[in-house]
């Protein structure tokens, strides 16, 4: 079956947008290249709701590439705290300072230069460039896949056939409409289950929905090691004693409870990382001098150091 292709898919998607668009989001308004950066690797792994609130923290701070020329590491993980996934920001942090060494201060526009930088990957490269720079460039983000598997039936990923039909889509006359609304078109209407399509824009050329069959794309199956760590949470006046002396492998350069691994294999959380499953249980404790080097912090200074995801949200909802 084929697609009607007389009718453009990607103008109903930008004319959608107009209409039905989340045209408030933060990242959405006074777009510039470097906005439009932060917030794409904001977004890379987490949810909408939550990269609002640490966007506009992190604008307030740092809103253009001259003001954040001079942060280092810490300052950009401190706006990163409780954010999780800590690599994005190293990669912020690498890529302002190649940009400020070799581009003058200044988000370069070719592809090959933005591809270049630490952190962005085509897609991300494909974002700034139509967004903020209206070339035509394809974006393929975990919605614009979905949009993509449904408008054109298939069943399975393949990267290729999918970057084209991404490209294939693009409305160029309205770049910045179109990628936001396929965004969000992924996002709002076209669910895993129970997709709107009613009230979709692309619904007649919609391959799934004439057929009323949904694929749903597999997500990629990760093998992830487990591991049992046990974490020593130790108050003493109200703060928390917390090191940088870490030799886990990871969570490099942040700040954590001293912690061992557990051989009771007893946990309280499990924590994903990108290859690890982390197992997580806490022990309390009130020692004045424990004997790693580190720091006290109370839970509002918790707040302004990078601390790993779980470890943020048991010190600071234990308020
Ligand atoms: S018609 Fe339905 S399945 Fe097709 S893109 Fe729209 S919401 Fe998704």
């Amino acid at each position: 079956m084929e697609v009607t292709q007389e009718v453009n898919i990607g103008s109903k998607i930008s004319n959608w947008y107009t209409e039905n668009g989340r045209q408030n989001l933060p990242w959405r308004e006074n777009v510039t290249p470097y906005r439009i950066w932060i917030s794409e690797i904001m977004l890379q792994q987490t949810q909408v709701n939550t990269a609002i609130d640490y966007f506009n923290r992190f604008m307030a701070k740092y809103p253009d590439l001259e003001t954040i020329k001079d942060a280092n590491e810490d300052d950009i993980y401190s706006l990163w705290s409780g954010l999780g996934y800590y690599r994005r920001a190293s990669y912020i942090y690498r890529a302002k300072e190649a940009i400020h060494a070799n581009f003058s201060g200044r988000m370069p526009e070719q592809y090959k230069d933005i591809i270049s930088l630490p952190g962005i990957g085509r897609s991300t490269a494909g974002a700034i460039l139509s967004i903020a720079f209206n070339k035509p460039y394809p974006i393929l983000d975990a919605n614009v896949k979905k949009v993509i598997s449904r408008i054109f039936y298939k069943n399975s990923y393949e990267e290729k056939s999918f970057w084209e039909l991404s490209e294939q889509m693009l409305d160029k006359k309205n770049l910045f409409k179109f990628q936001q609304g396929v965004m969000d078109l992924g996002s709002q209407l076209c669910l895993p289950k129970n997709p709107k399509c009613l009230v979709c824009p692309v619904s007649k050329n919609c391959l799934a929905n004439i057929k009323g069959e949904y694929p749903v794309l597999a997500k990629k199956k990760v093998q992830r090691k487990k591991e049992f760590l046990k974490f020593n949470l130790i108050r003493f006046n109200e703060k928390y004693f917390l090191t940088k002396d870490n030799t886990l492998g990871y969570w490099k350069n942040l700040w954590i409870p001293p912690v061992e691994k557990n051989k009771l294999k007893a946990f309280d959380i499990i924590h994903n990382l990108s290859h690890r499953e982390l197992n997580i249980s806490f022990t309390e404790s009130s020692e004045k001098h424990p004997k790693l080097s580190g720091k006290w912090f109370s839970a509002e200074e918790i707040k302004k150091i990078a601390v790993p995801k779980p470890i943020f949200d048991k010190l600071v909802s234990n308020e």
